[in-house]
């Protein structure tokens, strides 16, 4: 018996993508639980890593394995299941209540909303990445002189049923950028080479001005449909540059937006997420998780989570799992952070720092209330 019971709390994933539509052999499962592009070193599996221990510890039982198989028994279980009943069944043990799907990533290799609302049975609410939107405008074949207005319309457009939006801008440079809002002249100027380049195959928005433009065509939107902005920060693949991707580089920015009204919410975050969490402290607009860390932490994961929870008020720490292809991260990443919460809690209540009434209440907040308080769920 617990004293904070995190059990029945039907969690708010604010940040995941679809599973894969594909079954996966050996090759496809290892893949997906890394986030290196390398080959694992000769003679090794990427199941030797806290991630790998935890599939087959917490991943394997919900398949109807004994705990501990080998990854050869636990990928042959999965492909025998089917990769959608395997699905369902972690989705269904993850105890959730609404999904919030990026859907701008690798898309066509990954269930789409309506599947994942099937698959999950839950609520599934769209996230609007911005830099996709660039892309899918320079696809669409304007010219430079009408960049920036194509670039609000379809944003607008592409958004209408969205809840939230999100930039990877610390995937394309990083966080150490002129925070200001650049000129439509400026937009024109810098999207000629985009539109040269996206014309001739190269699509990848990487120019400054058009990230910042996002941002900021972005922020209007959100302001004017109280939407938050999430900005992947920290934890992520080979492609990130990590030191730039620390939040507390984009403190200028930060400022801007909590005068704006609009919140920004910090994805990852580790290893910056004791800054992400003093920025949350300060600001009053900043939100952040410790998404994927969490399960690529396995066997740590609490005290990641209770790093998290130092000093971040008890209003602007979120759950999310940023499952990508597997729903073992669905399950993972529930059931890592029911129990980190709960030995959190339960270490203040049996420390006498904090009494069971509150550490309810801080439970279901960081578990869904505070998403619901944020995000405009219908
Ligand atoms: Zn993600």
């Amino acid at each position: 018996m617990t004293a904070v019971d995190v059990e029945r709390l039907r969690l708010i994933d604010h940040h995941c993508h679809g599973v894969v539509r594909a079954d996966l052999d050996m090759a496809g499962f290892e893949n997906l639980i890394t986030e290196s592009s390398d080959p694992a070193p000769a003679g090794t599996s990427r199941f030797d890593s806290p991630l790998g221990l935890a599939v087959r510890r917490w991943c394997a039982p919900v398949l109807g394995l004994e705990p501990f198989p080998s990854p050869d028994e636990y990928v042959a279980r999965r492909a025998e299941l089917g990769g959608d009943e395997v699905a369902r069944s972690f989705l269904k043990e993850a105890g959730l209540g609404a999904l919030l799907l990026d859907t701008g990533y690798r898309s066509e290799e990954l269930h789409d909303l309506k599947a994942m609302g099937r698959l999950a049975g839950v609520p599934v609410h769209e996230i609007i990445r911005l830099e996709a939107v660039a892309e899918a405008v320079a696809a669409s074949g304007v010219d430079a002189s009408s960049y920036p207005n194509a670039y609000r319309e379809t944003l607008e457009q592409s958004s209408r049923e969205a809840v939230g939006l999100k930039t990877i801008v610390a995937y394309r440079g990083g966080f150490s950028f002129d925070p200001g809002e650049p000129t439509d002249d400026e937009v024109v100027r810098a999207a000629g080479t985009f539109l040269d380049a996206a014309a001739s195959g190269h699509r990848r928005l990487a120019d400054p001005v058009l990230l910042r433009f996002g941002i900021w065509s972005g922020a209007r939107l959100a302001r004017e449909r109280g939407l938050p902005i999430q900005f992947h920060s920290g934890w992520g693949d080979a492609d990130l540059d990590l030191h730039l991707s620390n939040p507390t580089l984009l403190t200028g920015l930060i400022r801007q937006l909590d005068r704006l009204g609009v919140n920004v919410v910090f994805l990852h975050c580790y290893p910056f997420h004791r800054d992400a969490a003093y920025l949350s402290s300060v600001y009053g607009n900043v939100y952040f998780d410790v998404g994927s860390a969490l399960h690529y932490h396995g066997p740590s994961s609490a005290r990641l989570l209770a790093e998290a929870m130092e000093v971040a008020p008890f209003s602007k720490l979120l759950f999310s799992s940023d499952t990508f292809g597997l729903a073992e991260q669905n399950h993972l990443g529930a059931m890592l952070f029911r129990r980190a919460l709960r030995a959190v809690l339960d270490g203040w209540i049996e420390a006498d720092d904090c009494d069971a009434n509150t550490a309810g209440r801080i439970a279901e907040g960081i578990a869904r209330g505070n998403a619901l308080r944020i995000y405009p769920l219908p």
